[in-house]
């Protein structure tokens, strides 16, 4: 009891404790990425353009192919303040898979963009388990769960030895039913028991959990390793859906934990991309201030 107390309070550095540790949850910054479909522009140089000219930090190409834009994309953030933050799946197969042929798609080709993602130091390559719609899987029993962490815990060291992770995200039950809230995939990535295996929050995804902030303070720092924002209405960007997207709270725990990542868009767009997006922008700004502990 005395020991998880410890645990529990070494969590919180911000509000909850010293005067150092409030002062540091408000210095922190909001680290904004985009997916490579984000920002307006007819090619990678003009998107990267107009994210400079908003201040965007952050790039997260997707993983299909990365293998040969490794060199493209390290030309093009040259010289700019733009950092790869995580890569977005890509992989052919699943981890899940009955079929082994299927399964050593999935092991052949993630590797090959992890790989990649390392080159480029990335924090890591996003995941999911098993979609729904991904047949045969196998049954979602305690036994798949042991062989899901064993199976992630050679694939996170191999990452660790790239020098990037692999980054769980759950989603919803509509989507993937195996693997629905941040605390799942976190623990997962506690049970696989490797430094390469992350967990991460998605605003979208996270209609299902209680609260923004218990999700993503139950993964803290040690699990949270990217998040991914939209609005929560209809996933297009944040703002859209008016008073629906608010992520205040949620922000107010990645201020708590010190998450020193990224918060990358992932979401549709309704109407004109310039004027969206830096909309989009602007109120995640004013929401991060917003959560401030006072
Ligand atoms: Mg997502």
């Amino acid at each position: 009891m005395g020991t998880a107390a410890v645990a529990a309070t070494s969590l919180l550095p911000g509000c909850a404790s010293s005067k150092e540790g409030k002062k540091a949850a408000d210095d922190l910054e909001l680290k904004i990425s985009f997916q490579e479909g984000t920002a307006p522009g007819e090619n990678l140089a003009e998107k990267l353009d107009f994210m400079e000219s908003l201040g965007i930090v952050g790039f997260e190409p997707g993983g299909r192919g990365l293998k040969g834009r490794v060199q493209e994309i390290k030309d093009a953030l040259n010289g700019r303040n733009i950092k790869v933050s995580a890569i977005c799946a890509g992989f052919g197969g699943f981890i899940l898979a009955e079929d082994p042929a299927v399964k050593n798609e999935f092991d052949t080709t993630m590797r090959e963009i992890v790989e990649a993602a390392g080159e480029l130091g990335s924090t890591g390559v996003i995941m999911v388990p098993a979609f729904n719609g991904q047949k045969p899987c196998m049954p979602h029993t305690l036994e798949t769960r042991d062989y899901l962490c064993e199976e992630l815990h050679k694939l996170g060291e191999f990452a660790k030895s790239c020098g990037t992770t692999v980054i769980l995200e759950p989603l919803n039950r509509a989507e993937a039913f195996y693997m629905r809230l941040v605390a799942d995939a976190a623990a997962i990535a506690r049970d696989a028991d490797s430094e390469g295996v992350k967990a991460m929050g998605d605003f979208w995804h996270m209609k299902e959990e209680t609260s923004d902030f218990g999700a993503l303070m139950s993964a803290g720092k040690q699990y949270l390793q990217h998040v991914h924002i939209a609005s929560r209405g209809n996933r297009r960007m944040p703002g859209e859906d008016g008073e629906l997207d608010n992520y205040v709270d949620g922000f107010r725990a990645l201020r708590q934990i010190g998450y020193d990542k990224y918060v990358s868009f992932e979401c549709g767009c309704g109407g004109d991309r310039a004027t969206l997006v830096t909309a989009a922008v602007n109120l995640l700004r004013a929401q991060w201030e917003e959560s401030r502990c006072c």
